[in-house]
């Protein structure tokens, strides 16, 4: 067959599937709608800072890029709790040092586009806005957000990787019969903020650490960056007595931090500048299905399954998409149509099932951290897993730390202990 596919979207997961498919010898042209950010200088619009766990570096270590990454990520090794009274905590996330990294999203995803580039002959083009897919023709339409100027393009495949509200995948839910569509708002945004470093770029609190603040209906957490900055993010109610509803004037915001986050005022001073410039973001999960149409046609990362961000799994979630897909080209040696029905088939549950745990771990975060039965609960689950390693493993450590356990598999057996062994992909 010929091998010329059309990606939409050169975000994370878009950037990383074409090095895959460039390195199995197709011919990937990506579509962008925002400029090149290495030369703009733009903002990647969304979240400064991820957390990048164990499939996500598969999924990076795959295309031989993970190593150049770690030199921008921070390892992570447990979440630092800031008590109201200004107390701390620090709960470890697993065992033997096990951590989460903390990553930019700009530089991963300019590296990616770098990487494939120059080593994948992947094009793309920016400023291009997908506004249509043609099913039959597999023709897809563009214009160009600079000059206005439309296009279009055929191509043997399409990817949509173009995010949470894909243009591809919309396209795909207007031409199709009995598509399945469930978006959910939370009632909770996000407002980001920061804490600057100290002098000579001093990170003023713990580095190597996920901060949280709990609150009970609401919490702030850090993350830190290469350059001394935490990024924090405010999840707050939009509406109720503690929400961004009631947060409209500098007094009111002083006020609220003075006495919810104490110990972090007096490191944030450009707090008050930054809550009122700074947008409140929403928080969604799309469920949908299929992710295929007619074997030709595929949804991958946020446009197939945007989850909220409190597993820290998004992004490691859409590169595991990308392992699956190249696993599944080998495996049916690139029969098309066998390909697409076995991805969406072993994917979807897996989706759905990270889905589900992000919006449980909200309560997790928000609230029980900041009990001290849930770190005992958590140093005994700890101690157990030590001491039977093959019999039980923390919900936390199978979705964090287990790549070969199913996200479905992790969900299917959390809180249940019981005797298990890690399943690899295909016979899960
Ligand atoms: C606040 C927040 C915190 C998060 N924290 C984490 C975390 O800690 N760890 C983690 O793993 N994940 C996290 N995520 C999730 C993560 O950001 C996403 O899962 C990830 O970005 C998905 O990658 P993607 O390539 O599918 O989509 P995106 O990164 O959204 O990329 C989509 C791309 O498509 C482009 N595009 C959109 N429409 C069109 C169009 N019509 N035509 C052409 N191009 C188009 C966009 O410009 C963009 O470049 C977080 C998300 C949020 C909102």
């Amino acid at each position: 067959m010929s091998k010329n596919v059309n990606m939409i979207g050169a975000g994370l997961v878009g950037s990383l599937l074409s090095i895959y498919l460039a390195k199995k010898g197709y011919k990937v042209n990506i579509y962008e709608r925002r400029p090149d950010m290495r030369t703009a200088k733009i903002s990647a619009g969304k979240s400064i800072n991820l957390a990048l766990s164990d499939r996500g570096w598969r999924g990076l270590e795959g295309v031989g890029i993970a190593d150049e990454i770690r030199k921008i990520a921070i390892p992570m090794y447990g979440r630092f709790i800031h008590h109201k009274d200004s107390s701390t905590a620090f709960q470890p996330y697993g065992k033997d040092n096990q951590a989460i990294y903390s990553v930019s999203r700009a530089e991963i995803n300019m590296r990616l586009m770098d990487l494939a580039e120059q080593k994948g002959g992947v094009e793309i083009h920016f400023n291009e806005r997908c506004t249509n897919i043609n099913r039959q023709t597999l023709e897809a339409q563009f214009i160009n957000e600079e000059t206005q100027k439309t296009s279009s393009s055929k191509s043997d495949l399409i990817f949509g990787s173009d995010g949470a509200f894909a243009a591809s995948r919309l396209n795909m839910q207007l031409s199709s019969d009995r598509f399945e569509y469930n978006q959910h708002y939370i009632s909770a945004g996000y407002k980001e903020l920061i804490i600057p470093p100290g002098k000579d770029g001093a990170f003023l609190i713990e580095k190597n650490a996920l901060h949280i603040w709990p609150r009970g209906s609401f919490m702030m957490i850090a993350l830190p960056n290469m350059d001394g900055n935490f990024t924090c993010t405010l999840f707050l109610p939009f509406e109720g007595e503690k929400s961004f509803a009631n947060l409209k004037t500098r007094e009111q915001v002083k006020k609220f931090f003075d006495e919810e986050f104490p110990d972090a005022v007096p490191l944030m001073p450009t707090l008050l500048d930054d809550f009122m410039n700074n947008p409140t973001s929403s928080l969604v999960t799309v469920k949908c299905f299929p992710w295929t149409f007619d074997n030709k046609i595929g949804l991958i990362g946020d446009a197939a399954h945007a989850i909220v961000p409190f597993f820290g799994q998004g992004m490691s979630c859409g590169f595991e998409d990308c392992v699956v897909m190249n696993e599944l080209i080998e495996k049916h040696k690139e029969d098309w149509n066998r390909i697409m029905p076995e991805y969406e088939t072993l994917r979807k549950p897996d989706g759905d099932a990270i889905a589900d745990l992000a919006i449980a771990n909200f309560i997790e975060m928000r609230d029980k951290t900041a009990d001290p039965k849930f770190l005992l609960q958590k140093k005994i689950e700890a101690r157990f897993n030590s001491k039977y390693p093959d019999k039980w493993i923390p919900l936390y450590s199978m979705v964090t730390y287990s790549p070969h356990i199913r996200y479905s598999t992790a969900f299917k057996r959390r809180a249940t202990p019981r005797s298990h062994h890690a399943k690899n992909y295909g016979k899960a």
